[in-house]
């Protein structure tokens, strides 16, 4: 059998060291790269508690007012495409399901967001009774995160049995044609095993699958180098019953590597496997995202725990470019990269949940 490898990580030009901010409308950094990809988070609650994400109790609530109201939300996403130039809008939390006004949130942001795409990060549990208000109010793509088709090993993975409530959703989001329906599994000493029947059952629900690369995100701190699965782990695994053959990334700023899965379709095109290897393979230097969380603070980077408020700017009586430029700022100084193969290596103090992932 041939022993399937990653290739080389592309190359970007070095950093510029000027720190004034040229005169751009979009979220450019001092490393040349520009945010077109927004993450919205809309709460710290969750349905699971996935061992790799959340603590076991919950995270800390947030006390109602301080999240953004569905109109701020809107007012970011309109101020972020007409004028920051962001072309892909996606609601993460938390749980956004857990947020009884979802609905008017797409809608409120539909109205303003233009030709960009509004799409969810979901686990899916509740999706199949949400999903029909979901689409008539401008949601264009879902993802839905489901790490094994195993219920026990589901249970224990998310601290919850509710594998059957994720497929339901995962349907659903079929059936009302929300598609590519993209499966995202995070990659785990636990989960290697079943990593082929993962595969075998998104290609035959028609599923697109990607694997990501556990990154030290998890409120417990319970993360060790030493212990990750890396993507060359996976495709060792996964090559005993696929037959994969490398294409690269559709688009430099794309976190996957994609991967051809020989003799299978889905949607009438050749069948692929992604894998995000965030540890491994870091994509830092073509990053394009730019987050918000749900107390409405500009976070540049997962790994940089520097939070800029936006929220006491839109309760106050700024105008929209006052927050732009404040967000244009907040951008600007985005770390080049998360640093994880630096010897100093410290973690973010903030959970996955807790920012958005
Ligand atoms: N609750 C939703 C869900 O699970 O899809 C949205 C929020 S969740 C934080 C977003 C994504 O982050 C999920 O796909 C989840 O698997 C991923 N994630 C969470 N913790 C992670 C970690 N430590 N490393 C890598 N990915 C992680
Ligand atoms: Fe909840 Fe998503 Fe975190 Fe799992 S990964 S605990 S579903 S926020």
């Amino acid at each position: 059998m041939v022993a399937l490898t990653l290739g080389m990580p592309g190359l970007r030009r070095a950093p510029a060291t000027v720190d004034d901010r040229p005169e751009s409308p979009a979220l450019v950094d001092r490393h040349g790269r520009t945010a077109r990809d927004l993450r919205i988070s809309l709460t710290e609650k969750c349905s699971l508690r996935c061992t790799y994400c959340m603590p076991a109790e919950g995270l800390p609530a947030i006390a109602r007012d301080r999240l953004l109201s569905p109109a701020e939300i809107a007012r970011l996403v309109r101020i972020a495409v007409r004028d920051l130039g962001v072309q892909d809008v996606r609601f993460t939390g938390g749980e956004p399901l857990l947020r009884a006004d979802l609905a008017e949130i797409v809608a409120r942001s539909a109205a303003v967001a233009g030709g960009a795409s509004l799409s969810l990060t979901t686990n899916g549990i509740g999706l199949d009774k949400r999903i029909d208000a979901l689409v008539a109010a401008g949601l264009t793509r879902v993802n839905i995160s489901l790490d094994t088709i195993d219920r026990d090993h589901f249970a224990r993975l998310t601290r919850r049995d509710r594998l059957p409530a994720v497929l339901d959703g995962i349907r659903a989001a079929h059936a009302a044609g929300l598609t590519p329906v993209k499966i995202n599994a995070v990659l785990l000493p636990e989960t290697l095993e079943g990593a082929a029947d993962l595969l075998a059952w998104s290609l035959a629900t028609g599923s697109r699958l990607r694997f990501i690369e556990q990154m030290p995100l998890d409120a417990d701190q319970t993360w060790q180098r030493d212990r990750l699965v890396d993507a060359q782990a996976l495709l060792d695994e996964l090559g005993r019953r696929f037959d994969l053959t490398p294409i690269g990334r559709h688009d430099p700023a794309a976190p996957a590597e994609e991967w051809a899965v020989s003799g299978h379709e889905i949607d009438g095109r050749p069948a692929t496997v992604g894998i995000i290897a965030s540890v491994t393979r870091p994509f830092c230097a073509a990053c394009d995202r730019t987050r918000i969380t749900a107390e409405g603070a500009v976070r540049s980077c997962l790994f940089s725990d520097a939070e800029v408020d936006l929220r006491a700017l839109l309760r106050g009586d700024a105008d929209d470019e006052q927050i732009a430029d404040r967000w244009r700022a907040a951008m600007w100084a985005k770390p080049a990269g998360h640093g994880m193969e630096r010897a100093d290596f410290a973690r973010p103090r903030t959970s996955m949940g807790a920012i958005g992932g």
